[in-house]
């Protein structure tokens, strides 16, 4: 069976003697020795100076808006995974969506500010896939709006955009270390910000509110995470450069015998590292890429409609047309990708898309031809 993802598992000696470690000092949990140095690693790796390691990715969106004070009407994508539309309602905001750009699958920034009314306050935008937003053209807007920007980050762990950490972008960025992810610490997520003052209001946030012994000083929830946590993250830091080679190589081998299939790829953003952590394909019609996925199912490889369907359709948001959305969202699924995928099975599945693709056509050409005839024979057919 090939899923459409595994998670990296470093070395189990390498994990055990951090476990070791663990038990001999039984401290588990409360910003212990591991959580901090596993904070200070990832600040080295990043080269960034803020950043709070917290229970996972959602849990750090929704701090970020309730640290941010955010009230009314937050402008954010159709296009993402569903955390990024319901923190937003999950913290009393109303979540406005923009339609997304047909080539980069992020937010369509040309037609943010139609979207704005007196009572939007931020901007939340995915970097979809990893692929880097128009973030100048974010910033400007916000700053003639006055908006608050937040990027959910969950898929960027390894991109860098103008030579700088992508999590350094926004009032605050966040990301997501779920197992799932390119980069992982079984559950887990990061908040980033180069606020002093919202970076220290979140890290009394994460932990009930305490500023000191019997002392709150926020409203706060329990976001910390654990020592074990901590220690997945300090082994598969060690492997970074080796899971990003591995994709980079995984992504290129799709890309490149993929090329004259008639599919549409994601258009990267210039002036990025790229993390290669997912390959999204876009097929012509929700017709084709069903056959192509069932055709890979009969050989127990399974690819995922991601993102479907289009978050403007969730029963929770008064529904309004994305049109662009709702059209990718129906043709688009994601191919496995993952650090043990062999090259005998990477070869397969191209085949398999690529056989698909070609009976598609080649039934769709029969079709119009058919359609078109004026040969009273075939007609009669
Ligand atoms: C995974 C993901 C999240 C949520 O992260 P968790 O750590 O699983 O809570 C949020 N947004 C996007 C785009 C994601 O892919």
């Amino acid at each position: 069976m090939i899923p459409v993802t595994k998670p990296f598992l470093p070395s189990l000696t390498a994990f055990q003697s951090y476990v070791e470690s663990i038990w001999t000092r039984q401290w588990l949990t409360n910003n212990g020795p591991l959580v901090n140095e596993f904070e200070r690693e990832m600040k080295n790796h990043l080269n960034l100076s803020n950043f709070l390691f917290v229970t996972n990715g959602t849990v750090a969106l929704q701090m970020a808006i309730h640290a941010l004070d955010l009230k009314g009407e937050i402008i954010t994508t159709p296009f993402s995974f569903v955390a990024t539309t319901s923190s937003i309602v999950w913290q009393g905001c109303k979540p406005v969506f923009v339609d997304i750009d047909s080539e980069t699958l992020n937010i369509d920034v040309t037609q943010i500010e139609a979207a704005i009314t007196p009572y939007t306050t931020a901007i939340l935008a995915t970097h979809v896939f990893g692929n880097p937003c128009d973030i100048e053209a974010i910033e400007a807007i916000a700053k003639r709006n006055r908006l608050k920007v937040i990027y959910d980050a969950a898929h960027c762990f390894g991109v860098n955009y103008n030579g700088k950490s992508i999590f350094s972008y926004g009032d605050v960025s966040i990301t997501s270390f779920h197992a799932t992810k390119l980069f992982h610490t079984i559950e887990g997520g990061g908040i980033f910000t180069k606020n002093e003052h919202l970076l220290d209001k979140i890290n009394v946030m994460r932990n009930f509110g305490y500023s000191g012994t019997d002392t709150f000083s926020e409203v706060g929830t329990n976001a910390k995470n654990s020592e074990v946590h901590a220690a997945m993250g300090l082994c598969n830091l060690k492997h970074i450069d080796e899971i990003l080679e591995n994709r980079r190589e995984l992504y290129n081998f799709y890309k490149e015998h993929l090329s004259d299939c008639d599919l549409q790829f994601q258009v990267i953003q210039t002036n990025t590292d790229f993390n290669y952590s997912y390959f999204p394909v876009i097929f012509e019609s929700e017709e084709a890429m069903l056959d192509c996925k069932l055709q890979l199912e009969k050989r127990s490889i399974f690819c995922r409609r991601y993102f479907y369907p289009s978050l403007s359709a969730l029963p929770y948001i008064n529904k309004k047309d994305m049109p662009i959305c709702d059209s990718i969202a129906k043709r688009i699924m994601c191919l496995p990708m993952y650090h043990t995928l062999s090259k005998i099975d990477r070869a397969l599945i191209v085949q398999i898309i690529i056989d698909t693709q070609q009976s598609f056509i080649r039934n769709r050409i029969a079709i119009q031809a058919l359609e078109s005839t004026s040969d009273p024979i075939v007609t009669a057919i």
